[in-house]
């Protein structure tokens, strides 16, 4: 096989069908959406019109040949060569038959015998805080609390009096894992505000600066879903859980629009490099969404979008008639994300049964779900808007309880197809897998967590439970549709690191080399399956996207392995070399 080879010049998107003027105002992020959505639809009807009634002989615009197509399409599992005219897949077969589209200004990629599949559709991301946390101090892989700290304070000096966030630190990495406290690092930080997150966003670390800031005392009582940790004195550690990480991100100044966009510039970037072509991004703010508006009017999304706001907002949507899936091929609302509970590592997941290894506590249900009549008559009205729900649920008790918000949603509304969503799904009770089927609800999992938690979660919820952990088979077994992702900047965005995740089950620590809970493990096709057409259909879009079929965005990836043939160890290894977003090649791996 020889590396892929791509003549005549490739260009970057520009204009895309897109308007390009913007007239973009920062104060009204909503109107500016609706006048880009409304420029865009016309553009996006010419564009079909011309991939259909284009004669062959003017040439398409990009020519794939000599590829191993795995198409997602059942009627034409395989092809070796396909055409893209405009944004879409024009044709699709051998390459004698896509010899024809060849013109004298095609862009021609000889891909050199490699696999090609449809572009990876990450269906849950954190977009701006990935694309920001690229350029944070990075905490993740410091293997004890010294280390911890001498990053810190290097970063604290290279940038005094400036708010330090992210981090994404791992306090399961260090002999013993123990939580870290301010003590730690309030001498090496000099008055420099701290606030670093553990990797999963759901417990942070405040130095005595932002303690003070936040005015955080000893006598501050715990927020509802949410937990001070406090020392044997009764004095917080620093450390804040859930709903208290508000006291202290509340009087963290926001990034100036600069700063976002430069983020998502950069997470753009790193999704090219990695074979991802489109997002799904949870709970991004008003002002993230505004930036993703500003570059689709400019033409300058390389990554197509899938915004869902908080749930708390939906009337934002709602009000002016925004339901699923409403917008661009670019960018797209019409979902709201909630949080039923917290996280597994911080403890917060919410079980029917304490935790193992804190036995005074089984979780905490989130802040949205206290009281439990108030976010049930938001999803209600939400679903009756049209609004798509994604709800973060956890623990066991945490899935059931929004298993049972759901029932009520339906039982109030109707039956639709509504394509409600679980986001990670990962530690279900067995009497809910049925549930789960028959309610229709998608499962938005992260394997990549898998593998990470499976280093440490059964001494926290013991033997039985882990059995119903990322039960991916089960799901599938049960009939239930899987959209995978990553939960970046939580994991990698790396697709290959997440489907050897879900394919081998072996965890970090390479202590389950066999799988852990490897009955749970996935195929390989049922993998990709879900991490391009299974995404597609959890954002409404299996008819534009998700599979390499005429008619379809021309978004593709093209590896440097066949990640079907060889062993699923070494899949972890392989690399993007080109990517495709929209006919246009956004990324090329440098020989
Ligand atoms: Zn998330």
């Amino acid at each position: 096989m020889t590396s892929p080879t791509t003549t005549t010049t490739t260009t970057m998107p520009s204009s895309s069908g897109t308007v390009k003027t913007s007239r973009y105002n920062r104060r009204a992020p909503m109107h500016t959406l609706l006048e880009h959505f409304a420029r865009c639809a016309p553009a996006i009807v010419c564009i079909v019109i011309t991939a259909c009634s284009r004669p062959p002989q003017l040439g398409a615009d990009l020519v794939v040949t000599r590829a191993n197509i795995w198409t997602g399409e059942p009627t034409q599992p395989a092809a070796t060569a396909l055409a893209v005219v405009g944004e879409r897949i024009a044709a699709i077969g051998g390459d004698d038959e896509i010899e024809r589209w060849r013109g004298a200004t095609t862009t021609v990629i000889d891909a050199g015998g490699r696999r090609v599949l449809p572009g990876f559709n990450d269906s849950h991301v954190h977009l701006v805080d990935g694309g920001t946390q690229l350029d944070n101090v990075d905490l993740k892989d410091a293997g004890s609390p010294e280390e911890f700290a001498r990053r810190i304070g290097a970063r604290a000096r290279a940038k005094p009096g400036e708010w330090m966030v992210g981090g994404e630190w791992d306090d399961q990495r260090w002999t013993p894992p123990q939580l870290p406290t301010r003590t730690l690092i309030d001498d090496v930080t000099n008055g420099t505000p701290v606030f670093v997150s553990r990797y999963d966003g759901h417990m942070a670390l405040a130095n005595a600066a932002a303690l003070g800031r936040a005015g955080i005392t000893e006598r501050t009582p715990d927020p509802p879903g949410g937990v001070i940790v406090r020392d044997d004195h009764g004095n917080p550690t620093g450390v804040l859980k859930d709903a208290a990480m508000d006291l202290v991100t509340r009087v963290i100044p926001s990034s100036p629009p600069e700063e976002r966009l430069r983020a998502v510039k950069r997470a753009m970037e790193h999704a090219e490099s990695l074979g991802v072509t489109s997002v799904q991004d949870m709970n991004p703010s008003y002002d993230d969404i505004a930036v993703y508006a500003d570059l689709a009017n400019r033409g300058e999304l390389t990554l197509r979008i899938y915004a869902a706001p908080l749930e708390t907002g939906f009337y934002d949507q709602a009000k002016i008639g925004i339901h699923r899936s409403f917008g661009s091929p670019w960018l797209r609302l019409g979902a709201v994300k909630g949080y039923a509970d917290g996280s597994l590592g911080s403890t917060t997941a919410y079980f029917f049964e304490p935790y193992l290894d804190a036995p005074n506590t089984r979780g905490l249900l989130s802040g949205e779900l206290q009281p439990i009549e108030h976010i049930r008559t938001r999803l209600m009205a939400a679903d009756r808007a049209g609004l798509q729900l994604c709800v973060h649920a956890i623990g066991d008790a945490g899935i059931s309880q929004v298993l049972d918000l759901f029932e009520d949603v339906v039982a109030a509304n109707g039956d639709r197809d509504r394509r409600l969503r679980i986001e990670h799904a990962q530690h279900i009770a067995p009497k809910d897998f049925d549930r789960f089927a028959s309610l229709k609800v998608i499962a938005s999992v992260q394997p990549y967590h898998a593998i990470d938690d499976g280093r440490w979660a059964e001494r926290r919820i013991g033997a039985e439970r882990i059995r119903t952990t990322y039960a991916f088979r089960t799901l599938l077994d049960k009939g239930v549709r899987l959209a995978l992702g990553t939960d970046w900047p939580v994991a990698p965005l790396n697709p290959l690191l997440s489907l050897y995740a879900a394919t081998t089950r072996a965890t970090l620590d390479g202590k389950n080399p066999n799988g852990w809970v490897p009955e749970q493990k996935i195929a390989i096709g049922d993998a990709v399956t879900a991490y391009t057409l299974g995404a597609a259909f959890a954002e409404f879009q299996e008819r534009d996207k998700g599979t390499i079929a005429r008619g379809k965005l021309a978004d593709l990836v093209i590896l440097t392995d066949d990640i079907f043939t060889i062993p699923a160890e070494r899949i972890k290894d392989v690399r993007v070399l080109t990517t495709v977003v929209g006919g246009k090649v956004v990324y090329q791996r440098k020989p």
